[in-house]
């Protein structure tokens, strides 16, 4: 399950802007580098970089160039070049020593981004062979169904923008010099959704609306010429799918070493390497497995009666949490279950000293609105960095439209046990803190460009932090289903690697994920498709958690007694969504300043 907020980030492939973007304004630089940096990096680098990325300021509620679409043809490659190369120069100016934390870590997130998209652009080239990242049914369908604007006017940015999609898609076409099947499909399979987007439904919003007659015409004739360019590009992609089944010889889905490591780098921001984290992974799946079996051991009389064990450890660990896993609530009282977990949880944290909740603000639990379910069945539903003032929701969706067989398989994953370890995540003391925390020190640089390895990490380690709290009763049975979930993070990462590096085939990748992690068949084949289509992020779970826990321990070894855990919290989540990497620099700066005093 993710967050809301850190989903709708599109692919770096949005359509850029016309023309080049505006020079940045001279900085009659104060002689304050962190006024000055302040000055250059704020509002005047968006306002310069929005026009570039019309889809990602759509995603975080910016909707001045919401009108903007344009073929990501040679010209626009050679303006975002020229773009990330200036701005690239401009940061490099300040030297990170001269900047307080809170500019320093953003100069770093900043540098990395616009490094990572020139990476993309000229050496991971994925508009040549990704034909999903051509994509314009995200922007319309938030233009449409978010109500920024009166009706009317929207309708008017979405007639403009609408009469580029036919340019829009001639390009795209035109750049896919080598395809993967993998993609080239779900590409095939998406339009299919982008086409139902403008449909017999939008024809009659349009026809109802205030727009005056030429308005409505013009309107309606762009969504004709829309639809058609979309069905080209199905059509185009269809032909070159078979093509490449008959005889071509496409694209492998897999990135190789070089590639994943560069773009691990890039992504994760950490101290290590892919491959060093790919062998700790190895070295941890043994050492949960371990932990389980002697846990399962214990358990089984208790569960299985006098049933013999199997053989096979994987067989033992796995009935057995098949058989625990029947322990769960009804469907119909899952929404009341969630809700009456929360406060429980905040009480926890604050009774037992993990770390300060904000009072003022609890975190409101709601009932999942209509226009936002069939994503997930718990989410935060967080205010973007444009619309900072509205509030933080807790969107849990009632199971009723699942269907009972479906309802039945999630309540066994979401079991007595497992259900609170999601919560903390998702919540409390997990996504839901450490976005208070980052609220503190807002930065518009971090909420956008924030590192997801630290982001996805903070969440991991707090599972494991509230069940050494003694959350839970510190039973074998919660610690079982605890390494069951933690296993899911780190065979994510062993996945991802194996299948992108190493080769890894879709029947060991099954049982990898079935066999030796416990997963259900439908978790295993959906987490195949997942790490064809994508790289790296699988990763980024168990490297955040990895490197938090490794250095509270390393701070735990060096203080002995004065170690305050609450205070590491605190202090670990006050410098935002940076990479655990640059945080752990700070803090040890700050310790070995406060000690030199
Ligand atoms: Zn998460």
């Amino acid at each position: 399950m993710r967050l809301s907020r850190h989903v709708a980030v599109p692919l770096l492939l949005a359509a850029a802007g016309l023309c080049a973007p505006a020079q940045a304004a001279p900085v009659h630089a104060p002689s304050d580098p962190n006024q000055a940096f302040a000055a250059e990096f704020g509002d005047r680098f968006f306002e310069a970089y929005w026009p570039l990325r019309p889809d990602l300021a759509i995603s975080v509620g910016y909707y001045n160039v919401a009108d903007r679409l344009l073929p990501f043809d040679a010209r626009e490659r050679a303006v975002e070049a020229v773009f990330l190369k200036r701005e690239l120069a401009a940061l490099k100016r300040y030297a990170p020593e001269s900047l307080n934390d809170a500019n320093r870590t953003d100069q770093a997130l900043l540098r990395n981004e616009l490094e990572s998209e020139l990476w993309h652009q000229q050496e991971l080239r994925d508009w040549q062979w990704d034909p999903s990242g051509y994509n314009v049914a995200n922007s319309f369908a938030l233009l449409l169904n978010t109500d920024y604007a009166p009706l009317e006017q929207r309708l008017r940015t979405v007639s403009r923008r609408l009469a580029r999609v036919p340019a829009y898609y001639a390009a795209a076409w035109a750049n896919l010099s080598h395809p993967t099947r993998e993609h080239t499909q779900l590409a095939i399979q998406q339009h299919q959704g982008t086409l139902d987007l403008f449909g017999a439904d939008l024809e009659n919003q349009v026809v109802s609306s205030a727009l005056s007659m030429d308005e409505r015409l013009l309107l309606l004739k762009r969504i004709d010429a829309a639809r058609a360019a979309i069905k080209g590009y199905i059509e185009h992609l269809a032909a070159l799918d078979a093509r490449l089944a008959k005889n071509g010889k496409p694209r492998s889905f897999r990135l190789g070493r070089a590639l994943y490591e560069k773009k691990f780098g890039y992504d994760i921001q950490s101290a290590g390497s892919a491959e060093d984290l790919y062998q700790r992974a190895l070295t941890e799946k043994g050492r949960l497995l371990e932990r389980m079996d002697g846990l399962a051991t214990q358990l089984w009389p208790k569960y299985m009666g006098d049933a013999a064990p199997p053989q096979d450890r994987f067989d033992r660990i796995g009935q057995l949490i098949a058989r625990m896993s029947d322990h769960h609530s009804a469907a119909a009282d899952f929404v009341p279950t969630v809700e009456k977990l929360i406060p429980q949880l905040e009480d926890w944290v604050s009774s037992h000293d993990l770390i300060d909740l904000d009072k003022d603000k609890p975190l409101q639990v709601r009932v999942t609105p209509a226009y936002e379910r069939g994503v997930s069945v718990a989410s935060i539903d967080a205010p973007g960095p444009y619309n900072a003032q509205a509030s933080t929701y807790f969107n849990v969706t009632p199971l009723d439209d699942m269907g009972a067989e479906r309802a039945e398989s999630f309540l066994h994953e979401y079991n007595d046990w497992m259900l609170p370890i999601l919560i903390i995540h998702e919540a409390i003391p997990g996504h839901y803190v450490q976005l208070i925390y980052a609220n503190r020190s807002p930065s518009r640089i971090k909420s956008i460009f924030g590192n997801g390895a630290m982001i996805e990490g903070w969440a991991v380690y707090s599972e494991r932090m509230m069940l050494e709290s003694g959350y839970g009763g510190g039973t074998p049975e919660m610690w079982l289903m605890w390494c069951k979930w933690n296993l899911r993070s780190v065979t994510n990462t062993i996945l991802d690697y194996s299948v992108h590096v190493l080769g890894m085939s879709r029947d060991d990748a099954i049982k990898l994920l079935a066999h030796e992690a416990f997963q259900s068949q439908e978790e295993a084949s959906g987490k195949w498709r997942r790490v064809q289509l994508s790289s790296v992020q699988l990763a980024s779970y168990f490297s955040g958690y990895s490197q938090i826990y490794d250095f509270r321990e390393q701070l735990k070894q060096e203080q002995g007694e004065a170690f305050k855990l609450k205070a590491f919290h605190e202090q670990l989540l006050s410098y935002g969504s940076a990479p655990v990497k640059l945080i752990r620099e700070l803090m040890q700066n700050k310790k070995g300043s406060e000690d030199a005093r």
